[in-house]
């Protein structure tokens, strides 16, 4: 057992502080009446009385002092103006001033920039404990949720909505997420996991898209869903150029969302916590499995680990991840997706992904006592 691993189990039973209400500017998070106890948000006292420097209304940590408690050897790159955080399993790259992390090679975009002042490298509180703490030292989180059986995963679109399309190909979105997720339930299915799909047919949830929203996720939580993953389809006519592959999580409550980010949008940040915002870093854990599997199987360009609004996820009692896998403009992609082989290699990306964050969440689960 690595060291690091071995220190982190002798601290384990000191995880007690809950730090949930720490996230944001004086306001705890109120979620919908009814809903099941969030789970123990908690970390080590140690990371909890990491120092908070409070910017623009915001908490920040140092990456730096953060490191030793988590295991990481921190090195900064005065030039590039890079700290890395590194162990034997990969390095973390953050650079001032922005909000793009190289996350063992794979592209995370982070809810705010990193910020370099008096030489101290700082990353907000909320995505140091919901994006980062998750992926480097999930152990650290405190209650795991339990190990995850039912996987509930949502074909986007449907009805008369055909998502996007390549006309030339002949391809509706709506069709293709319907027969990858079809494709994934039976791989799971074979992995003694219960599957349940959001729609099984082409007919629309509700005539209305924020009550067919509403339904999807009604439908994985009625069904105890451990697990959401809904699956979509890019495209970005009239360019046919870009191509690759998006992983998005819900918001986490303080941020506005990526494409917010973008100089000609609102500031679309949410003063209340979502229902799905209890389980941020467990969806986070999500994301960088899936991302992963679909960007390491499939080999297409990565564009990043990013969060929106999203209306399916808001309202979901489990951790939850949306995939737009490839794009339908783009035509070498498209015609990945035009096959059944295709469709057969992004279903068992996608399946090997659940299944890496299955294993992941079991490993974390309490031994039993003598
Ligand atoms: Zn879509």
């Amino acid at each position: 057992m690595p060291r690091a691993a071995l220190r982190l189990l002798l601290v384990a039973p000191l995880l007690v502080a809950l730090v949930a209400a720490s996230q944001g500017p004086g306001r705890s998070a109120p979620t919908r009446p009814g809903a099941p106890a969030a789970p123990a948000f908690a970390a080590l006292p140690r990371i909890a009385q990491l120092e908070v420097t409070r910017l623009g209304g915001i908490d920040h940590v140092s990456l730096r002092e953060a490191a030793p408690l988590l295991g990481l050897r921190a090195t900064w790159a005065e030039k590039e103006r890079q700290l890395t955080l590194a162990d034997a399993s990969g390095k973390v790259v953050f650079e001032a001033d922005s909000r793009e992390v190289s996350f063992h090679g794979l592209r995370l975009f982070l809810g705010r920039p990193v910020v370099l002042r008096d030489g101290v490298v700082l990353v907000s509180k909320v995505d140091f404990e919901r994006v980062l703490l998750a992926r480097l030292r999930p152990a650290l989180l405190g209650a795991p949720p339990p190990r995850p059986r039912v996987v509930a995963l949502d074909p986007g679109h449907g009805g008369t909505d055909n998502g996007m399309e390549n006309k030339s190909l002949g391809l509706k979105e709506k069709v293709l997420t319907l027969d990858v997720a079809q494709r994934v339930a039976r791989l799971l299915a074979a992995r003694d996991f219960t599957v349940v799909l959001t729609r099984k047919s082409d007919a629309p949830l509700a005539a209305d898209k924020a009550t067919d929203f509403r339904r999807r996720a009604e439908v994985a939580n009625r069904a105890g869903a451990d697990v959401f993953v809904s699956i979509h389809f890019n495209s970005l006519y009239p360019d046919t150029k870009t191509s690759g592959t998006e992983t998005y999580t819900f918001t986490p409550q303080f941020q506005r969302s990526d494409r917010a980010w973008s100089p000609a949008e609102r500031d679309d940040t949410e003063r209340d916590a979502a229902p799905v915002n209890r389980y941020d870093a467990w969806s986070s854990l999500l994301g960088q499995c899936l991302h992963r599997e679909i960007i390491g199987r499939l080999g297409t360009l990565d564009r990043g680990q990013k969060t929106m609004h999203s209306a399916v996820m808001r309202g979901l009692d489990c951790p939850a991840v949306l995939v737009e896998s490839v794009f339908l403009s783009n035509d070498a992609e498209a015609r990945l997706a035009s096959t059944p082989a295709g469709r057969q290699r992004i279903a068992d990306a996608i399946a090997t992904g659940i299944v890496a964050y299955a294993d992941a969440v079991a490993a974390l689960q309490p031994k039993p006592g003598p």
